[in-house]
């Protein structure tokens, strides 16, 4: 029996084989090329198909992991419109004329090591996901694209010199017992997905991978960091004790998720999911999930050359209805912009695309998309009982919602015309996501069914802050007293004339923000569904009015600090 000690990174003990993951070297060959402008033609393909992955990468990582994930997959994106990576790339290609490998390996290897070089942690750490990219790159390039032999064939304890997100969203979730680096901190990417998914982790643990035999016996006592390799049975035995503890606790949680969140006063709240792909759904039901409060369709467009026909949309929405079986389900109608590529969507790159033609704002130029999307989901709903809500994205101007449901009308009607069965229960809401659509949100109550708070736009547009920018994402608080303002005049100017109203941004899976979301009166949560056991249990820890007590409190804080200090005194 071999021990070493590590840093705890998720809670558990898991126990089961080793699988030591080797990431897969791509052996570069530096070659003097003749045509440099076909080679940069080559480099630029594979930067085009590089960015349509990490899209698909961020949109799955956001519905099943959260926000924080996801951003890392945006920020990746934007080291491939680096200027400066770009002029060493040129350099390579046009002055020394090396092939497009070479000129990837030894920029991005460059700049990673400027990187390093800095007295400046945050950029140290950014050097590892510039490799991330640079090893992206050269598998496009070199035609083995994908990394899906490297996976366990069987559940194990994956063990890692490091993970990268990239390697992390690979492995299939049922094949993780638990992960273990060699290095990292507690905030790492291994670290963060690990604790999402509820899987055992630790980071940091010295360990010899090459001399870890693959099946080896192995525990990770997530609790306290401790790695063993072929346990004594006595060892083994402790810890499958430990484990049964572990699991039971866990099962306790996952057990009352499916119970209704009820505060100790009898006032009960949805809780529902955000999903982003089919898969995602069956984990939101067994986590607890009362149903989706924000389908998200991007994954349908994007990564492509032609838009989904009809049909392909309807066999998707259908696929989702049938496994919520009548339970509602919110669907966002397309939200992409000038930051994805989508080709025959006419998305060209924009200086400042979260502020651009991106998802409702669509609709004047592209009607049909908007209409091919509503087609598709009346007749999947109709064909299934979906319990359908449609919901439009980054709303700010009156005439956007009344220009949709004018579509959705003419819609319905001529499907009625054809005989074609429409859904019977049917809602038209929308995200409330920007600061004019929160102040004129009694005038958009009356245009509309319900109301769902998209609090990282919400955010992001309140307080100026990029989303997408690792560098300032720290000021990007939805516990700013400025963004806390608006959700409570949403909520209140609904209310007021007998609309629901959900919040599906990060938020709703915060513990800490349950008491003023409570207080303010939100009637949905929704979000990642690892997030549904924790957040349900949080609600049934309060009372109402001592809830509506806090969120009056905080609305007149001056700063997210004291409002997240107040909030941490007064936990329950
Ligand atoms: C939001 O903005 O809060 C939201 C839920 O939408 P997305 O994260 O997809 O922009
Ligand atoms: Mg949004």
């Amino acid at each position: 029996m071999q021990r070493w000690q590590g840093l705890p990174a998720s809670d558990g003990i898991a126990i089961g084989p080793a699988w030591i993951f080797r990431p897969r070297q791509i052996q570069v060959q530096r070659r003097h090329v003749q045509d440099a402008d076909a080679e940069w033609h080559r480099l630029e393909t594979a930067v085009a198909q590089a960015l349509a992955q990490l899209d698909v990468l961020a949109v799955q990582a956001r519905a099943a992991v959260g926000e924080e994930q996801a951003a890392i997959f945006e920020a990746h994106a934007l080291f491939l419109s680096d200027e400066e990576l770009l002029a060493m790339l040129r350099q390579a290609i046009f002055s020394e004329h090396v092939n497009a490998e070479a000129a990837v390996e030894q920029s991005f290897e460059h700049y990673a090591a400027l990187l390093l070089s800095l007295d400046n942690e945050y950029f140290q750490a950014r050097a590892q996901d510039v490799r991330d990219v640079k090893r992206r790159l050269l598998r496009i390039l070199s035609g083995c694209e994908s990394e899906g032999a490297v996976s366990p064939s069987h559940p194990a304890v994956i063990l890692a010199e490091d993970l990268t997100p990239s390697d992390t969203v690979q492995f299939e979730r049922n094949k993780i017992l638990g992960l273990c680096t060699v290095r990292g901190g507690p905030t790492s990417h291994t670290a963060i997905l690990a604790r999402a998914l509820g899987v055992p982790a630790i980071v940091s643990a010295p360990l010899a991978l090459d001399a870890i035999p693959t099946n080896a016996t192995v525990i990770l006592d997530g609790d306290t960091g401790e790695v063993t390799l072929n346990p004594t049975e006595e060892a083994m035995a402790q810890a499958r004790r430990r484990q049964r503890q572990w699991l039971a606790r866990r099962t306790k949680a996952i057990s009352t998720a499916h119970e209704q969140a009820v505060t100790m006063d009898g006032h009960s709240v949805e809780v529902v999911a955000n999903v982003g792909r089919i898969e995602d759904v069956q984990q939101a039901l067994d986590m607890g999930a009362e149903g989706v409060g924000l389908f998200r369709t991007e994954f349908l467009y994007l990564d492509r050359s032609a838009m989904p026909t009809e049909e392909e949309q309807i066999q998707v929405y259908r696929q989702v209805f049938e496994l919520l079986d009548g339970r509602p389900v919110v669907v966002r109608t397309l939200d992409i912009g000038g930051d994805k590529p989508a080709p025959y969507l006419d998305l060209a790159p924009e200086p400042n695309p979260f502020l651009g033609w991106r998802a409702i704002r669509m609709m004047d130029q592209r009607p049909d998309v908007l209409q091919a999307q509503l087609r598709a989901l009346l007749i999947a709903a109709g064909r299934t009982d979906a319990d359908l809500r449609i919901m439009l994205p980054l709303v700010s101007r009156l005439d956007e919602v009344r220009g949709a449901r004018a579509l959705l009308e003419d819609v319905r009607e001529s499907l009625v015309k054809t005989g074609t069965p429409i859904p019977l229960r049917l809602q038209f809401g929308m995200m409330v996501e920007t600061p004019a659509a929160a102040l004129l949100a009694h005038h958009f109550a009356d245009e509309v069914d319900f109301f769902s708070i998209g609090t990282n736009d919400l955010t992001q547009y309140t307080l100026a802050v990029d989303r997408t920018n690792e560098r300032v994402a720290h000021l990007a608080s939805p516990y700013h007293p400025a963004v806390l303002r608006l959700i409570a005049m949403t909520i209140a100017a609904a209310h007021e004339r007998g609309k629901w109203v959900g919040l599906c941004g990060e938020f709703a899976s915060d513990v800490l923000a349950v008491p003023i979301l409570l207080g303010l009166g939100l009637d949905e949560f929704s979000m990642a569904p690892a997030a549904i056991p924790r957040v349900k249990e949080a609600i049934r820890h309060w009372h109402l009015p001592r809830c509506q007590e806090i969120a009056r409190n905080v609305l007149e804080f001056p700063t997210a600090e004291a409002v997240e200090d107040y909030l941490m005194e007064n936990m329950q």
